[in-house]
């Protein structure tokens, strides 16, 4: 399957899509978002989370690089920007084969320690408002969930 491209022009879009998104998510999905300071990364969390029906407000865990939200199934919002080297373990392999689903902001920085299969993510910034966004699924699973998405 080859990637899939949308542009949306705010961030209410892009909420809307990253919504959906979350509604076809399983246990133990792992989706890892890339993208400049700004380009979108957790605006596309918080819209992940609706879909997810978690209710509490998902705002950057920058701080604490790892935050879990219940919902239909648990989120684990990690936010690597401060992670000093890629191998760095955090105990994230515990995340990424737990029940919930796990999204990784800045995730290159910790490259080595991803699951091979994931979604991945791309955010470019475009303009101020607009954003172009890459979907590049990894594994059979992350196929099967962008071909629902195009439904
Ligand atoms: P990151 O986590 O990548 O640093 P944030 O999601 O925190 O980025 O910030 C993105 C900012 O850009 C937010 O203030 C958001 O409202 C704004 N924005 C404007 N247009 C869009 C859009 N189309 N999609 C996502 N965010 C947008
Ligand atoms: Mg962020």
């Amino acid at each position: 399957m080859s990637n899939l491209e949308f542009i949306f022009i705010s961030p209410e879009e892009t909420m809307a899509f990253s919504k959906r998104l979350g509604e076809l998510m399983e246990p133990g999905c792992v989706i890892v978002l890339e993208g400049d300071l700004g380009a979108g990364k957790t605006t596309f969390t918080k819209g992940l989370a609706l879909g997810l029906d978690i209710s509490k407000t998902v705002n950057s865990p920058t701080f604490t690089i790892i935050k879990e939200y219940k919902g239909r199934i648990p989120l684990y919002h990690m936010d690597v920007y401060r992670v000093e080297d890629s191998f760095e373990d955090l105990g994230f392999d515990e995340y990424f084969e737990g029940e919930g689903v796990t999204i990784v902001e800045w995730a290159h920085l910790i490259e080595e320690q991803l699951p091979d299969e994931r979604l991945e993510v791309f955010i470019y910034h475009k303009s101020e408002n607009e954003r172009r966004i890459q979907l590049e699924p990894k594994g059979e699973r992350y196929v099967s969930i962008c071909k629902e998405l195009l439904k």
